[in-house]
């Protein structure tokens, strides 16, 4: 399975330092083709940048989050119908900002996820547990439970990506463990396998918390890893780039 590299550049930057970013990416991209598919998620008010700066470049950009509805009064939030006028390819619903900051239910996200399908996008699905949940020993029961809660009914291999992001790894430098990576993952696949057939086999599987450019090549190849989702390191062109060519050819 091809891999898929995605930036989450969460509530960082201005203009001047998307267009920056973008133009690096750009460079680096035309210099040597990437072995892996290359998503950049700036915040919602850059997508028309990154869609100016990026067409033809064969990287792709993508939303945040967006709304479970398709439009209406909805102060502040983005809807999935316009991320894809944007040419968004995917958008991230459930990461742990938005179920902790925002209170978002795994039903919720489901919704979301089912928007994103409707519009033509690629939902990247989140999970991960809290440090009390894996210290409770309830890791994989969380993330099977979250699982099931946030696909909804029209997940399929090509229309969603499931993105396992352990709370108390993201942007705090202590990376999972390949094989605490390799058990999720494993128990993720099996899940996605026994709910969707053979669609189950097709959904990639990134893993994210404090992936960076000298861990990259050893978590992008623990078995059902498909990818990484990244935050911090995503927002220095050097080191994401480092990670993108970290992906297996
Ligand atoms: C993220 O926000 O999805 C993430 C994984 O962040 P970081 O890489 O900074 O841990």
């Amino acid at each position: 399975m091809r891999a898929l590299i995605a930036g989450n550049w969460k509530m960082n930057g201005l203009r001047a330092d998307a267009a920056e970013r973008f133009a690096a990416f750009r460079e680096r991209a035309a210099a040597a083709t990437p072995p892996c598919d290359v998503l950049i998620c700036p915040p919602a008010p850059l997508i028309a940048d990154a869609a100016a700066a990026l067409a033809g470049s064969g990287l792709l950009w993508g939303g945040q989050d967006c709304h479970a509805e398709d439009k209406g009064a909805f102060t502040g939030d983005v809807a999935a119908p316009l991320l894809a006028d944007l040419g968004c390819s995917h958008v991230i619903v459930g990461h742990s900002e938005r179920r902790g900051g925002h209170g978002e239910s795994d039903t919720v996200i489901s919704a979301k996820a089912a928007a994103a399908h409707r519009a033509g996008l690629v939902a990247i699905v989140c999970l991960g547990e809290s440090a009390e949940e894996r210290a409770q020993g309830r890791a994989a029961a969380v993330v099977a439970s979250q699982l099931a809660g946030s696909l909804p009914p029209s997940a399929d291999g090509a229309n969603t990506v499931v993105a396992y992001e352990p709370i108390w790894a993201i942007g705090t430098g202590n990376t999972a463990t390949p094989a605490d990576v390799a058990e999720i993952h494993g128990l993720l696949r099996d899940e996605l396998e026994s709910r969707l057939g053979e669609a189950g086999t097709a959904v990639r599987l990134l893993y994210g918390g404090s992936v960076n450019a000298a861990n990259a090549h050893e978590l992008l190849r623990v078995p059902h890893v498909n990818g990484a989702l990244v935050g911090g390191a995503s927002l220095k062109p050097g080191d994401f780039w480092t990670i993108v060519e970290a992906a297996p050819h």
